[in-house]
């Protein structure tokens, strides 16, 4: 049973960490995607990164801190790396000012509240393509190390 367990904590792990990084891709904040990255992936720190996207430090903080509570600190720096280039494929719903799916003008301070209450579902379906996006490449490189 403990092995069982582990595997459905795991699962949603893995689903929370990827709602949250699909939640800001959707609002169009990229730039804090890429700040966590060299924070949390490439361990510069948190005032080198957040300067070089123009961040906010206390933004990037709250960022990274409400991440890691989703999950285990590995498990979401290893998430992060795998999902980065497909995050930065995402489309965003909410830009300058606006939200694309209910049409109507959104501030951009209040694009993540708006599309975690109101588009949830947009979220949830953008995690799973990320998911299925990771599995594939996984699975690419396994094939290309057997062949080598
Ligand atoms: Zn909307």
């Amino acid at each position: 049973m403990q092995t069982a367990d582990n595997r459905k904590r795991l699962v949603e792990e893995r689903r929370a960490v990827l709602e949250y990084l699909a939640l800001k891709a959707l609002a169009n904040r990229k730039d804090v995607l890429q700040a966590l990255y060299d924070y949390l992936v490439n361990n510069e720190s948190p005032s080198e990164a957040s300067k070089k996207y123009n961040v906010q430090k206390a933004q990037l903080k709250s960022a990274a801190y409400q991440l890691v509570s989703k999950a285990r600190p590995p498990l979401v720096v290893k998430l992060l790396k795998l999902a980065m280039p497909f995050l930065l494929e995402i489309e965003p719903i909410v830009e300058e000012g606006y939200c694309k799916i209910c049409h109507t003008p959104i501030h951009t301070n209040h694009a993540e509240p708006h599309i975690a209450v109101k588009h949830q579902d947009i979220i949830k379906k953008t995690a799973l393509e990320l998911e299925e996006k990771i599995k594939a490449s996984l699975k690419a490189k396994k094939l290309v190390r057997a062949t080598n």
